[in-house]
């Protein structure tokens, strides 16, 4: 609950400048309750406008992407990118291509992704961008022709030192190639720019992995610390992308089960596990052909939910994978009849604040996504740090640097919550490590 004076106002004024971004209200109010004890005894922040600046942008940028469909027809989608915070590094984050994205959805991710970089204990800022296109249902050619007009204009604001952009939700590996060859070409460098590339143009070995491996490696932290592993567990998974991928396979090399993967379209139950080399590739196609999860119910033969989400199913670990708020209350009641156990957020912001609090009072263990899927994030900067060398490192290499990073978010994370009076609480631990990295970098920049 919010109740520290200094910080309700702010809040309520962040509400007041942006009445519709409810999102950004969401995460904004998460942190705040985190750092209740930590602006008690430090008030400095307060003081010196830290607070006041943190919730304000340094920049937003909106833009127009007009590009020719395959009919010849003109369209136009919305761009944007919000570059929020560089003061430990040049801003970094993810794009996303999704008819849903609006600023308000950028703006929350931007915001977050401070913190989550912060928590890498890498030299990166927060940013975030995309557009409302969606990438389902249109052809190669108007893919690249959308991705070329998109950086045309997006081109101007970024670069190696000022802001990297990735992919995230409809931005793979596809679209980071249209991306960066039209970077390329309009400013005449081979920098790295952008990550997530392919390894044929400077791409780093296990990025495509890296959010769901760090996530599970994250994971198997928390359950050592509970005198628990991987092995023999059973998990509950959302999505079929990326990030759902990367954390299938990892689960799966380290003993555990997961049973359910779901898509726009509904979920499947698989009670014998996404365990085999085929089912672990056909999950692959599917991404690639954005097609939904039905597919994997006809060739295997299991039972698909349609149009359900997979939180009724009994299992050890619930991992959501997709996308923001996608765990509501109804959700969460459902887990903890369950006897849900651990509850493992990978996509960014997948409960509701209500939902998360209802978890939490019901002694369900919560690992909140800024720190869980902070791994992709990670893998980027290496892979910014391969570039900027001129080299690049072996699987490895990147792997155990992966694995490091995590151990090192998960034993902060559990430091700032001892700290600050919030023993095991890993949500606020998140929030506090986090914020004091960035806090402190601003407080020696002054105010800019
Ligand atoms: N979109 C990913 C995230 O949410 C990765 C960002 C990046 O690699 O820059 O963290």
């Amino acid at each position: 609950m919010l109740t520290h004076p200094y910080l309700t106002t702010l809040l309520a004024r962040v509400e007041a400048r942006d009445p519709t971004e409810t999102e950004f209200h969401q995460a904004v109010r998460e942190v705040f309750e985190s750092l209740q004890g930590v602006v008690e005894k430090h008030p400095v922040y307060i003081e010196r406008g830290v607070l006041d600046m943190m919730v304000e942008p340094e920049r937003v940028i909106s833009f127009r992407v007009p590009w020719v469909d395959d009919q010849g027809r003109v369209q136009v989608n919305r761009g944007y990118r919000v570059q929020f915070n560089s003061a430990i590094g040049p801003y970094k984050g993810g794009l996303r291509f999704h008819p849903s994205v609006t600023l308000d959805t950028v703006k929350f991710l931007a915001f977050e992704q401070t913190f989550k970089n912060a928590l890498t204990g890498l030299p990166m800022g927060g940013a975030k961008g995309g557009a409302d296109f969606d990438p389902k249902g249109h052809s190669d050619g108007e893919i690249m022709r959308f991705c070329q007009s998109f950086m045309t204009e997006l081109a101007r604001h970024i670069g190696a030192d000022t802001d990297v952009p990735a992919g995230d939700i409809g931005v793979g590996a596809r679209e980071i190639g249209y991306l960066f060859g039209q970077y390329k070409r309009l400013r005449n460098e081979f920098t790295g720019a952008l990550t997530g590339k392919g390894t044929a143009y400077g791409g780093s070995l296990i990025r495509p992995e890296a959010t769901g491996y760090g996530a599970v490696y994250y994971t198997a932290e928390l359950l050592a610390s509970h005198g628990e592993g991987i092995w023999g567990k059973t998990f509950a998974l959302s999505g079929y992308g990326n990030v759902t991928w990367g954390t299938v396979k990892k689960i799966r090399e380290l003993g555990g089960k997961v049973l359910t993967l779901s898509g726009r379209d509904g979920y499947i139950y698989d009670k014998d596990g996404v365990s085999t080399d085929e089912k672990v590739d056909f999950l692959l196609g599917m991404r690639e052909s954005r097609s939904g999860v039905r597919a994997y119910a006809e060739k295997f033969g299991v039972p698909f939910y349609e149009g359900a989400r997979p939180w009724g199913v009994k299992v050890d670990v619930a991992m959501p994978c997709a996308t923001q708020n996608e765990v509501g209350i109804d959700e969460a009641k459902q887990l903890v009849a369950n006897g849900v156990k651990y509850y493992v957020e990978v996509s960014n912001m997948p409960t509701s604040a209500e939902a998360l609090a209802y978890l939490r009072a019901h002694g369900v263990t919560v690992a909140p996504s800024k720190a869980v899927n902070a791994g992709g994030v990670a893998v980027s900067c290496l892979e910014m740090a391969q570039n900027a060398g001129h080299t690049a490192w072996s699987a490895e290499e990147v792997d155990d640097r992966l694995r490091a990073i995590m151990k090192d978010i998960y034993a902060s994370t559990l430091s700032a919550a001892r700290t600050y009076g919030a023993e095991g609480d890993l949500v606020a631990g998140a929030n506090i490590a986090g914020f004091l990295r960035v806090a402190n970098a601003m407080l020696s920049l002054g105010v800019c």
